[in-house]
């Protein structure tokens, strides 16, 4: 079906060695390696449509603003959104998680009020409502996280009260690789009148999301997990919520009229992008789409799930292993312990066989204080890495587990 080494030689770095070893790069779900096609989509960009958008009336930036406002079609295209003017784009997953704290905080929530979170939230789904609930006296709920790593869904419903006005959770777990029970979850919370914020910044590159089907009200993402550039993502949200929430930042770009005394605000999507926006990153970040949906998302679901179930099957065969994380829904994210071997000396060890994984709290302290750990390793595969790499992996995490 996918021609694994054809798409291999779409990305460069791929071909690099490491400590004098062939790089063997499993460490996906922080960023993911870019093709070619997007690396060429910058150049182009900056060698030949160079030029500040929206405003201009020359040549240039005409051209610029005409790539960048595709580009935004081309991410409501990839996520099925009803209208582009729902598609914002902001600077990845956690400047949007924000962007809502901040703007739904301001507009729909007062003191007493009631949030729902997750214990399996991503730092920047958690935080960011921390500071918004310190400001406005708001409680935040946790629902808990099973032995498997998933959802506990009894308590989720139980911690629905009068006073809930929002659930934000992550569709994929970073670290468990766990895929939520979201069709559930949403309409729970709709049955509740509850609008849904959904962190895909782990789900895009492995599900295919029709935002419009899930019904959900905002979903947010970034470009660099997904093939794509550093620097981009994207908040998706109902037209109707974002007509009702105020803007996020202030300046150029976002505003219809200013005077001294007073300022009007733009219409939908720009009255959340202040300032000059990323236009060179949303045309690399629509080659990134273009190349996913190219291979096809399901075929690349499909042999990401190969892969997760060689590398689970093979590191199950050692003696003290734990894998956290074992939901019967997974994406390619595999987290482990060895032992009492400690996940630095692990990822380090590994480094030195020119093996690139992540070690530690992987940006989720609550859940690993869940979990009763300090960190795991953790492998996440991508759809250019191979059977061979994780038998590379094994014969790694086996020369590591006899030097100890
Ligand atoms: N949520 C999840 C589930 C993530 O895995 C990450 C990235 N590790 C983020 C949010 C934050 O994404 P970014 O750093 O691109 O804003």
């Amino acid at each position: 079906m996918l021609d694994i080494q054809s798409i291999r030689e779409d990305f460069p770095i791929l071909a690099s060695q490491v400590h004098g070893k062939p790089l063997i790069y499993l460490d996906n779900a922080a960023t993911t390696q870019k093709p070619r096609s997007v690396v060429e989509r910058i150049e182009n960009g900056y060698y030949h449509v160079n030029a500040n958008i929206h405003r201009g009336v020359h040549f240039l930036s005409q051209a610029a603003t005409e790539a960048h406002e595709e580009a935004r079609k081309t991410v409501q295209r990839f996520i099925h959104a009803y209208s582009s003017n729902e598609i914002i784009f902001t600077r990845g997953t956690t400047e949007a998680i924000n962007l809502v704290a901040s703007s739904f905080t301001e507009a729909c929530l007062c003191e007493g009020d009631e949030i729902i979170l997750s214990e399996m939230e991503h730092h920047s789904n958690i935080v960011p409502w921390q500071m918004q609930a310190a400001r406005k006296g708001i409680t935040i709920k946790f629902i808990p996280v099973t032995e498997t790593g998933e959802l506990c869904m009894d308590t989720y419903r139980s911690l629905f009260s009068e006073r809930t006005r929002l659930v934000s959770v992550t569709h994929v777990s970073n670290v468990l690789g766990t895929v939520n029970p979201v069709r559930e979850m949403i309409d729970f919370a709709h049955s509740r009148e509850v609008p849904i914020l959904l962190d895909g910044a782990q789900a895009v590159s492995h599900i295919p999301v029709d935002v419009q089907e899930l019904d959900v009200e905002f979903y947010v993402f970034s470009a660099h997990k997904l093939y794509g550039p550093t620097g981009i993502g994207v908040l998706y949200g109902k037209e109707d919520w974002l007509d009702r929430l105020p803007p996020y930042q202030g300046g150029g770009e976002m505003i219809a009229t200013v005077s001294f005394e007073k300022t009007t605000f733009n219409e939908l999507p720009f009255k959340f992008e202040a300032g000059t926006p990323d236009y060179i990153g949303s045309t690399a970040f629509a080659a990134a789409i273009e190349y996913v949906e190219k291979l096809g998302l399901s075929h690349i679901a499909a042999y990401e799930q190969e892969l997760l179930t060689y590398a689970t099957e093979q590191l199950s065969a050692f003696e003290g292993l734990r894998i956290f994380g074992q939901a019967p829904d997974k994406s390619a994210v595999l987290s482990f312990l060895l032992r009492d071997i400690h996940p630095y000396d692990m990822g380090m060890l590994l480094d030195r066989l020119g093996i690139a994984v992540r070690t530690g709290h992987h940006c989720a302290q609550p859940l690993m204080k869940a979990l009763g750990i300090e960190g795991t390793v953790r492998a996440s595969f991508a759809v250019y890495n191979t059977k061979e790499e994780i038998d590379r992996l094994i014969e790694g995490v086996d020369r590591v587990a006899g030097m100890f």
